[in-house]
């Protein structure tokens, strides 16, 4: 069986996370470090995660209960969640899926004159052009957040320039993990000093906690490869457990209730050694191979619907395609020992207000509703991706023609 996908890490950068976790060490250094190494203009605040920073700003922009934000319709459903736990609304702006962009006729038909700010995720490691959305933020004095998480590329991308907020995700299944952290940049110094001194007021993460994390994913490491991932799927349905379930509970970094609470902490010395340890030694070269297996795939599988064929930019985090039964196609590529899955990422179209039924993002969830990601990454075998693109774009028994004829 093809593993879905490999942590974006490796043994030196564990075993370098594992000894830090058994000496005290010094955070407060630790943490400017990475900041310095993100952001010499010293605009960067390292936090636990992606979504303890949205929280940090949240927190520090105290904006009137009921203002609107305007989230780009596909996101991972915390950060909805953190919006509602502020009295704000989350307000969805539905996309344009061939380009994975916003348009800003979309931002127009939500804005209201209560929107107080734009967030925008770039999706599957897309990048899309955000000129006019920060046109249309600055014309309308909305505060610009950038969401990056799934869109890391190196130091090449720091941002959009114009966004008053950027977050990158340096969580488990990201690009250059650091099996948690998240770096956000902050424009307005009085902001960022005031998310910082709330930060500074949170406990500070379990260097024991943090440490099983970093010994789970070494094993996740080690049965990311078939012969184990075989032995692993095995084992799951010998024990009654679907191995899906299994691994999207593994991979929750907050998994369980009180959300609000496991993301206020502090990063841990050992964490933002880490951090600072994967942005500084980045090496693109394995962004650049990922695209390129991408491509690849991209090429072999020419009938098949994906969202982000017209992207600007991509860096293909993931794989996504559409399929009419995307269930249905999960399966058929377990049984030819494809990993398919639909919902590693967790991510989900955002609600409409109930009272605003027009906004419902028609677009994003027509895609969603068919989506599923295949395993294409770098270290898969030619001869496998040629396997997978034809049982990807094989049609189900169902539809097959009486007489079956083979194109290509
Ligand atoms: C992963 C992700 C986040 C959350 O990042 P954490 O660091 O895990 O909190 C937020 N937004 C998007 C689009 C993501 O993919």
């Amino acid at each position: 069986m093809i593993p879905r996908g490999k942590p974006d890490i490796g043994w030196a950068d564990l075993a370098v996370a594992a000894a830090r976790c058994l000496r005290p060490g010094d955070r407060a250094a630790a943490q400017r470090r990475v900041e310095a190494a993100w952001s010499p203009e010293g605009e960067a605040l390292a936090c636990l995660s992606v979504r303890s920073g949205f929280d940090l700003l949240l927190q520090a922009l105290a904006l009137p209960a009921g203002s609107e934000i305007l989230v780009s319709a596909i996101t991972i459903r915390d950060m909805t969640r953190i919006i509602e736990h502020h009295g704000l609304v989350p307000v969805p702006v539905d996309l344009d899926m061939a380009t994975l962009s916003v348009p800003v006729a979309n931002l127009e038909r939500a804005w209201t004159p209560r929107t107080r700010a734009i967030l925008v995720a770039h999706l599957f490691g897309s990048r899309m052009p955000l000129d006019d959305i920060a046109r249309f933020a600055r014309e309308r004095g909305l505060l610009l957040i950038e969401d990056c998480a799934q869109a890391f590329t190196g130091p090449d991308y720091r941002g959009h320039p114009a966004s008053d907020v950027c977050l990158f995700s340096f969580g488990p299944i990201k690009t250059a993990t650091a099996l948690g952290g998240g770096i956000v940049t902050v424009r307005d110094g009085m902001i960022r000093e005031r998310m910082r001194a709330i930060q500074a007021g949170y406990p500070v993460q379990s260097r024991r906690r943090y440490l099983k994390r970093v010994l789970t994913f070494g094993v996740f490491k080690l049965l990311a490869a078939p012969t184990p991932y075989r032995a692993f799927t095995a084992a799951c349905r010998a024990l009654g457990r679907e191995h899906d379930a299994v691994i999207s509970g593994a991979l929750r970094g907050f998994p369980g209730a009180g959300l609000m609470a496991k993301i206020r902490q502090q990063p841990s010395a050992p964490l933002l050694a880490l951090l600072a340890r994967r942005v500084t030694r980045f090496d693109p070269r394995r962004v650049a191979r990922r695209t390129q297996v991408a491509r690849t795939a991209i090429a072999l599988m020419p009938g098949v619907d994906r969202p982000g064929t017209r992207a600007a930019e991509h860096s293909y985090w993931v794989f996504p395609i559409q399929a009419a039964d995307p269930d249905g196609l999960v399966r058929r590529l377990w049984r030819h020992g494809f990993d398919a899955t639909r919902g590693a990422s967790s991510m989900s179209v955002v609600d409409r207000p109930p009272d605003r039924p027009e906004l419902e993002p028609r677009e994003a969830r027509r895609v969603m509703d068919q989506v599923l990601y295949l395993p294409v990454y770098p270290g898969i075998a030619d001869h496998d991706l040629a396997r997978l693109a034809r049982a990807a774009a094989a049609p189900r028994p169902a539809e097959a023609a009486p007489v079956a004829h083979e194109t290509g």
